[in-house]
């Protein structure tokens, strides 16, 4: 087991390096095996991955199958399709090359290095470095230090299956993430907040390493009249107190058509007690908060507007009750930061441009969601804004399909991951071009002369 005592970060990048030279990852029966090891290893630690996240963030055991031992899909889908995704892919050459053969090879970065956040501190791992695995790299996995009890989880099943030459975890917090940033890698992915992304790109900026950055910011949530109304607040609010709110994608906040905003307001305040009763302090199925610092952060933002449900907190526990505000301005905090708790602001409009121009007036969201049956609005929407995906009639559910790339844009990140993205991020497309000895035209070739006016029809 690698833990935080290890200090030699560069003497473990160079076994793995030797590792990686040895050709033994370029295998597909070894990348296959070793997925499969991956979702045994889960299999056989279901119960130690839910006390983990118990002791790390209340996290309720259905949300923990849900949204962190749910990534075993991944694991399949990657098996599934591994073969595919490593075929050579013929490529058109032109009549004119009729004498060349062209191909486009998937090969594998190298060593990789990992960085996980606290929110889905097991899924952000392991879900990376099924793409990393699948590709044939070697990893060096980083988990947060905010999540301990998940962080050191995962170093131990790592340690257990597999060797550290090929697969490693490396604990710590900021000073073990610089150790590491500081070592040149071929591929980081980073999956946290903006200004450290902005610290990773630039720490990898020195050794010309690519990043894949995963980023957060505020995800807007459109609701207009055209909805089921019942329907549209179920999946608002599981979206959005998920995990406590603690959630990359979680709606951050709704911008509702006027005319529908008090109903709306009802059906959001009948679901929460329809989901966590009366005391959502005394439910099973909530979370808390992370760490006394978020705690703190997040009572601040409930100074701003009137609280219409929730605003209860209870400190020695970090329980934020699931709160909506109304009333909040622009300017106030909880409308300027990435909210990432249990806290949902309500702004209202009266025409969908001016939700638009909200959008628009900040940097681009990694999740927008929007309400409405009106296909010609969704159109609107989509084609008037940019996120890093967008979800029709529900929250969440577009990072569960596998077929779907998953990454921000601008502020929310860069790259993306899922399924053949995860694939495609930890590979490299090598085109190949073949050319045979049967034949050589010489019109390429000096003396020029008498060439050009061939030349000119090729090209054009
Ligand atoms: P964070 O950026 O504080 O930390 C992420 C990782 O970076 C941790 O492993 C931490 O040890 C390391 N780190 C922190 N400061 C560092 C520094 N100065 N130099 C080098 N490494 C450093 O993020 P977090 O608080 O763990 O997670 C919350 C953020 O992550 C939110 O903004 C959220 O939206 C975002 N997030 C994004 C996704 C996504 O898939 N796009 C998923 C989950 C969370």
């Amino acid at each position: 087991m690698i833990t935080s005592e290890l200090t030699n970060i560069t003497g473990l990048i160079q076994k793995q390096r030797d590792f990686f030279q040895t050709g033994k990852t370029q295998e597909i029966s070894f990348r296959l095996e070793k997925l499969r090891t991956l979702k045994q290893a889960i299999a056989e630690n279901e119960q130690a991955i839910l006390q983990a996240l118990y002791a790390d963030l209340h996290k309720p055991e259905f949300e923990t199958y849900a949204t962190e031992i749910s990534l075993v899909k991944e694991i399949t889908h990657a098996i599934k399709h591994l073969t595919s995704w490593t075929k050579p892919k013929k490529a058109e050459v032109p009549l004119e090359f009729f004498s060349y053969s062209a191909k486009i090879y998937p090969e594998p970065l190298g060593v990789v290095l990992i960085i996980g956040p606290w929110n889905y501190p097991f899924n952000l791992i392991i879900s990376p470095l099924v793409g990393a695995i699948a590709a044939g790299n070697c990893s060096i996995l980083k988990p947060s230090e905010i999540a301990p009890h998940t962080s050191s989880l995962l170093a131990q099943i790592i340690g257990q299956y597999f060797e550290p030459e090929y697969i490693a975890v490396v604990e710590g917090g900021v000073e073990v993430s610089q150790k590491l940033l500081a070592e040149k890698f071929d591929h980081i992915l980073f999956t946290g907040g903006t200004a450290v992304g902005k610290i990773v790109m630039e720490a990898a900026a020195k050794h010309l390493t690519p990043v894949t950055l995963e980023l957060g910011g505020k995800s807007p949530c459109i609701v207009d009249v055209n909805i089921n109304l019942e329907h549209t607040a179920r999946r608002i609010i599981w979206g959005k107190f998920l995990n406590a709110g603690q959630t990359c994608i979680a709606p951050d906040y709704l911008l509702v058509d006027k005319s529908i905003k008090q109903n709306l307001l009802d059906s959001l305040k009948k679901i929460i007690h329809e989901f966590y009763g009366d005391h959502p302090a005394d439910s099973p199925d909530y979370a808390r908060i992370i760490s006394q610092k978020h705690f703190e952060r997040l009572s601040g933002l409930l100074k701003d507007g009137e609280i219409i449900i929730g605003g209860e907190t209870k400190p020695e526990e970090r329980y934020i009750a699931p709160t909506i505000i109304d009333q909040v301005s622009l300017t106030d905090p909880v409308m300027q930061e990435e909210i990432f708790g249990p806290i949902l602001p309500v702004i209202e409009y009266t025409d969908i441009t001016e939700a638009i121009a909200l959008i628009n007036s900040r940097p681009k969201p990694l999740a927008l969601y929007l309400f409405t049956e009106n296909e010609n609005l969704q159109q609107q929407v989509l084609q008037a804004t940019s996120s890093g995906g967008v979800c029709i009639n529900d929250t969440i559910m577009h990072v569960a399909i596998s077929s779907l790339p998953f990454g921000g844009v601008g502020d929310s990140g860069i790259g993306n991951y899922h399924g053949k993205a995860g694939f495609d991020t930890f590979s490299h497309y090598k085109s190949v071009l073949r050319n045979s000895f049967w034949f050589d035209l010489k019109w390429r070739y000096a003396p020029y002369q008498g060439k050009l006016s061939f030349l000119k029809r090729l090209i054009k």
